[in-house]
């Protein structure tokens, strides 16, 4: 389950040179399902940003402020800004970006859409009128807070989760991948089987253990050989950081990782944690989705409020719910199967009682009935044409657009009758299409074509034989 970028690194430093084929991921892929991947969208700006100086990003020093002055140092394109120092966090590490405001001091202010790092500086794509920007301008910056504590709620959720996983299903597991949302965040861990339901609950259970203890969450930067050498290679949960530097947020006694994302102080702050799904997605990797802090509340709460429903309208007390339904759902499949049963019977009964109209030496009957079970109708026409030898039977079935079984018995066929070829004429007359085989043919017609009419013109073409 270790990614493959870090078996190399770690080969290389033994000496054993390891080749990654640079598909690997996609080879991986193709094997299975199709990766829910968007191709990383390229940087625009690349080479224009060098002119500008670097970034000094303030989300690292407090990732609490959402409030910020700033200094335009460049426009980009007549779409981006970038500052001297910012507190947007640009998308990175399965982390989306902030958005927000930029207030100018006239009174304007520019919608920031999104965030991007561009070889240490951050440039912020915005809308609104960039004509009265320019170099020196001061601003004041304000991400959108709801937004971001949630992302930032996640983010550490996606920590405590993938340590809580490790735990209980055992040292294979990895991180594969995660992308974290404002209502919901996926994680990816190396499994090689799916997660049981019982497994699952020790996860959460674990999880929100550790939320409730409220253990500190500790950010700090460290030279790379030395975390390599105090944590070991787990802190590359998200793949290996190419940096000299490392940013480490630990949460203390429980979970050590390099990573660039934003977190909040304590583990209490993240809410509970609820994995809504997991999934295998293909051989060896399980999808755990799943929501943190008020999201989680919400649909917790949506849930129950669900089950309380149900309880209501099945007439049962919350406890007892779900053997309330399922007693009913198998009352249901019996009554259903009592009812076609039913519904046969009588189906031959009218077809019994429906007295015949003699044509030309045969037995003509068209009948009319509620019955639109395809198979029952046909057994029926059949079964009543072989004891029938001269019967050449119509069943209407339903209501509305109709269905058509015609059934003709064996002296009728030896007379020259063709059930598919008469179907198919007469309803081609009268609106209808159908077809089939020398003694059984289906078909439809329209609601205006009555028994009568049906009748009339299959007589007309017994007549002719
Ligand atoms: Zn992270």
């Amino acid at each position: 389950g270790v990614p493959p970028e870090l078996a190399a690194d770690v080969a290389k430093r033994h000496g054993i040179e390891l080749e990654v084929p640079d598909n690997f991921y996609e080879l991986i892929a193709a094997r299975h399902e199709a990766p829910e991947v968007k191709p990383p969208e390229l940087p625009k700006y690349v080479e224009e940003v060098e002119a500008l100086p670097k970034t000094e990003l303030l989300y690292y020093e407090d990732p609490y402020a959402l409030r910020f002055e700033a200094r335009v140092v460049g426009i980009l394109g007549g779409e981006a800004v970038v500052l001297d120092r910012t507190a947007f966090y640009p998308e990175g590490g399965g982390q989306p970006s902030d958005v927000g405001l930029l207030r100018l001091e006239d009174g304007g202010a520019l919608e920031v859409v999104r965030a991007e790092k561009v070889k240490d500086r951050v440039v912020h794509y915005v809308k609104g009128d960039l004509s009265k920007v320019a170099a020196g301008l001061r601003v004041e910056g304000e991400i959108d807070w709801p937004r971001r504590l949630s992302l930032m709620r996640h983010h550490t959720g996606t920590h405590v989760l993938l340590e809580s996983a490790k735990r209980v299903l055992g040292d294979h597991v990895w991180q594969w991948g995660a992308q974290k949302g404002e209502k919901e965040s996926r994680l990816d861990i190396t499994h090689y089987k799916s997660v049981s339901d019982e497994e699952l609950r020790k996860i959460e259970f674990l999880a929100n253990q550790i939320v409730m203890e409220n253990r500190p969450v500790r950010t700090k930067w460290m030279p790379r050989q030395e975390a390599e050498r105090i944590y070991g290679f787990e802190i590359y949960q998200g793949g290996v950081v190419p940096d000299l530097t490392l940013r480490i947020v630990e949460i203390e006694d429980f979970n050590v990782q390099a990573c660039a994302g934003t977190h909040v102080r304590r583990t209490g702050e993240i809410g509970p944690i609820k994995v809504w799904r997991a999934r295998r997605i293909q051989d060896g990797v399980v999808r755990l989705e799943f929501s943190s802090g008020m999201a989680a509340v919400e649909r917790l709460l949506e849930a129950y409020d669900r089950v309380k429903r149900i309880s209501a309208v099945v007439g049962s007390p919350l406890e007892k719910v779900e053997s309330a339904v399922e007693s009913l759902v198998s009352e249901n499949r019996e009554l259903s199967k009592r009812l076609t049963a039913a519904l046969e019977r009588l189906l031959e009964v009218s077809i019994r009682e429906s007295p015949p109209r003699k044509v030309n030496g045969l037995e003509l009957r068209v009948v009319p009935v509620d019955l639109t079970d395809r198979k029952a109708l046909t057994d029926a026409a059949d079964s009543f044409a072989r004891s029938n030898p001269r019967a050449v039977l119509c069943l209407l079935g339903g209501s509305g657009q109709r269905q058509v079984v015609l059934a003709v018995g064996e002296e009728a066929a030896k007379r020259g009758l063709h059930a598919g070829k008469l179907l198919s004429g007469v309803l081609k007359r009268v609106g209808g299409r159908g077809g089939g085989q020398e003694r059984m043919a289906w078909g439809s017609v329209p609601a205006e074509v009555t028994p009568e009419r049906l009748a009339e013109e299959i007589a007309g073409e017994l007549r002719s034989l």
